[in-house]
């Protein structure tokens, strides 16, 4: 299943062959600079990779990972804070249309939010995952059958809604999405059933992308 450092290597000398030398002026033009358009926010997990999971090529996107694709708020973020460093270069300097966010489904962060006390001694994880956690505390109240997967879903899902909700707490980003320059997005890939879903605001609701 997962390739070894040998193999990872080796990956690059076949990314070489196929791509870098073939389609060179393409790469030489990226050489010189990268102008993306869309600035995704992911979770680390190895199966979701958004540039893979999108069909997207060198220089298409902006990608800040975090675990579970959270964003702390204003009140929340660390001094210095990575997802929002990348945030502000991707708005700020590379002027970015769209920002992504994209969970996706048995998101391990997820669980840590609904279960903190399973990661009670990982300091870092914890103290990260602790922001998806008034949501994990809403859905349960919502849900009072408790049922794991169901909780795990509807968490994983508001937590792309509260990382969005956060990303608007930057007076820089939110003045440019009321402007109309910057749009928001919410995306959750579903593993199992072999879905993107995107956030319906008008019917409140991730509904399946469909080809167009
Ligand atoms: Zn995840």
């Amino acid at each position: 299943m997962s390739v070894n450092f040998h193999e990872l290597i080796e990956g690059f000398h076949n990314f070489k062959e196929s791509y870098l030398l073939k389609e060179h002026e393409f790469f030489d033009r990226l050489a010189h600079g990268q102008n993306p358009k869309t600035l995704v926010i992911a979770c680390c997990d190895s199966r979701a990779d958004p540039a893979i999971l999108m069909g997207c090529r060198p220089g298409d996107l902006f990608v800040v990972r975090s675990i579970a694709a959270l964003v702390p708020g204003a009140q929340d973020a660390g001094d210095p804070d990575a997802v929002l460093a990348a945030v502000e270069y991707g708005v700020k300097h590379l002027d970015v249309d769209h920002i992504i966010v994209m969970g996706h489904s048995n998101c391990g962060g997820i669980q840590g939010a609904l279960f903190p006390h399973k990661i009670a001694d990982e300091k870092w994880i914890s103290r990260w995952v602790m922001l998806a956690h008034p949501v994990a505390e809403e859905i349960r109240r919502e849900e009072p059958s408790g049922e794991t997967e169901l909780l795990a879903r509807r968490t994983e899902e508001g937590a792309v809604l509260l990382s969005l909700e956060n990303l608007l707490s930057y007076a820089w980003l939110r003045e440019k999405v009321e402007s109309g320059a910057l749009s928001l997005h919410a995306l959750y890939y579903d593993m199992k059933a072999k879905t993107m879903n995107i956030w319906n605001a008008e019917r409140e609701d991730f509904e399946p992308i469909v080809p167009v």
